[in-house]
């Protein structure tokens, strides 16, 4: 069967972790829809862009161009000085290299000569049949092979030339593809590569990044072709990831959260459970402890009330008992009492100079009769010379008395008790050891707390209440120092109580 705290813990627990499962698996789906359509999405918008990326390029290239021609043409009509007005618009325009004005019949116009050996190349292109296509098509073309622009102008008189040049690469990356590409917002890569597949202008380093589409140009840029690069760690896929593991960690950081409350909640639960059973542990035995010192006096002082002891030594005997019985008690009643100002924080202390070894007889003297009694090998070594100390001294006193208690309460067929007090580091260190049941290393550490005693069979039969050692504790650190056991079961046990010095 659970106790109430594990089988709220276990519910609790099932509370988180069902509804916790639940939403992991929901999310998981979830997630694999929307990794799918925001890759979807994410393509589809990036070839509108490359689109209409290109288009600017093209509609812009074609601007400067037609300006560049309207030039031409009106240096055409104005006559004689056709070859300087022509120079003067070629000076102006860098994006235009190597223009060549052609004649209806072949004849060379602008410039004077063929420069190298573009005749071979211009020349073939410049045909009848070329003027015919310009003429029906609209003036403009562009021949793929070469990339050579053509267009139909008109000399002064209405015949026809054919305007032919080349663009200049670096002026068209700089003029046109800069200026038009290096402004849009995008969270892409944009590039341009020319018919041979060269990259020409790319808005940031490429590297290695895959490309994601490209589109190609339409007849201002043959061949030509805009492309599109996934930017490192920009997919749409890696964005969801993130997103995810973000979400996955808010949740973990959630459920770890309620889970360690959780665990936290039941373990206070068990603790006050267990300190309940203490408490109620230790009101049982102060009640026995009070119990059995009061009938022994009871019953000694109705005897010697009723005259039937008239043996002279009998009746000191008697009345050694009763003393010994209500020391005994006022000791016990003085632990209570501590230990309930210890807990409501009202127990004060008065720090005198106090000397050692009158302390420490004094205290072992009120367990002589006990002592002498149950046969206990008594030795007491303190150590010449030893200063006084500050401390309260019947708070000391007490500790002391609890610990000898201890020891005889706690002592099987090896009786003796060892007490010895000596200075060590600047400390006082008064030692007291038996030869008893001992304790078990586990335990150690434990018996400090209060309420708490070592395991019922072997403590059952001897009386405490389990504040004896708590108060020691609370003595020592108040006067800034310490206690220690040393112990092995079945050899015996030594306390050390230790007390600082300082300035007696
Ligand atoms: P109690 O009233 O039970 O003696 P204490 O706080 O004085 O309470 O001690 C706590 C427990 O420590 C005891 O119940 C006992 O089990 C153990 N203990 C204390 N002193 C000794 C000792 N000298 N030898 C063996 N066990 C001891």
């Amino acid at each position: 069967m659970l106790s109430p705290s594990a089988r709220f813990s276990a519910l609790a627990l099932l509370a988180i972790v069902a509804p916790a499962a639940i939403v992991a698996a929901l999310g998981y789906v979830s997630i694999r829809q929307w990794e799918a359509s925001s890759e979807l999405l994410y393509r589809e918008q990036a070839r509108d862009m490359a689109a209409m990326a290109a288009e600017k390029v093209e509609m812009t290239l074609r601007r400067t161009e037609d300006a560049f021609l309207d030039r031409v043409q009106a240096a055409l009509r104005s006559g004689p000085a056709l070859e300087r007005a022509v120079d003067q618009v070629l000076a102006d325009t860098p994006l235009v290299r190597r223009l060549y004005l052609i004649g209806a019949r072949g004849e060379l116009l602008y410039p004077a000569a063929w420069r190298d050996d573009d005749r071979t190349v211009f020349a073939p292109l410049v045909s009848a049949a070329a003027l015919h296509r310009l003429a029906r098509d609209g003036k403009r073309e562009v021949i793929a092979d070469h990339q050579v622009c053509l267009a139909l102008l008109t000399q002064r008189a209405g015949e026809p030339v054919v305007a032919a040049f080349v663009r200049d690469t670096d002026a068209l990356r700089r003029d046109i593809l800069e200026t038009t590409l290096g402004t849009l917002e995008s969270p892409t890569i944009l590039a341009v590569l020319d018919q041979d597949g060269r990259t020409v202008y790319s808005r940031a380093p490429i590297g290695d990044a895959p490309r994601l589409l490209s589109v190609a140009f339409r007849d201002t840029l043959p061949d030509w072709r805009l492309a599109i690069y996934q930017t490192p760690g920009a997919s749409p896929r890696q964005a969801v990831r993130r997103q995810v593991m973000l979400f996955t960690g808010a949740l973990g950081v959630l459920v770890a959260v309620i889970v360690a409350g959780i665990v936290a909640t039941w373990r206070l639960m068990r603790r006050e459970t267990e300190m309940a059973r203490l408490k109620s542990d230790f009101v049982a035995n102060v009640s026995h402890d009070l119990k059995t010192p009061l009938s022994v006096i009871r019953m000694f002082g109705e005897t010697l009330e009723m005259g039937r002891v008239t043996d002279e030594g009998r009746r000191q005997e008697y009345y050694r008992v009763i003393t010994r019985e209500g020391e005994r008690l006022s000791r016990l009643i003085d632990n209570v009492l501590d230990f309930s100002r210890i807990e409501g924080g009202r127990q004060t202390y008065d720090m005198t100079p106090t000397a050692v070894e009158p302390l420490v007889r004094a205290t072992l003297e009120a367990f002589a009769y006990p002592l002498a009694q149950q046969g206990f090998k008594v030795e007491v070594r303190v150590a010449a010379e030893l200063p006084d100390v500050m401390m309260d001294a019947d708070a000391v006193g007490q500790a002391l008395a609890n610990l000898i208690d201890n020891a005889i309460k706690y002592s099987g067929d090896d009786r003796a008790l060892t007490i010895d007090a000596r200075v060590v580091d600047q400390s006082l260190v008064v030692a007291v050891s038996d030869r008893g049941v001992g304790i078990a290393r586990e335990e150690q550490a434990k018996i400090f707390e209060k309420f708490y005693r070592v395991g019922r069979s072997d403590t059952q039969g001897r009386r405490g209440s389990g504040v004896g050692l708590a108060l020691v504790r609370h003595v020592a650190e108040a006067h800034g120092g310490d206690v220690t056991v040393e112990s092995a079961p079945g050899e015996g046990s030594r306390f050390s109580l230790r007390l600082p010095l300082g300035e007696a």
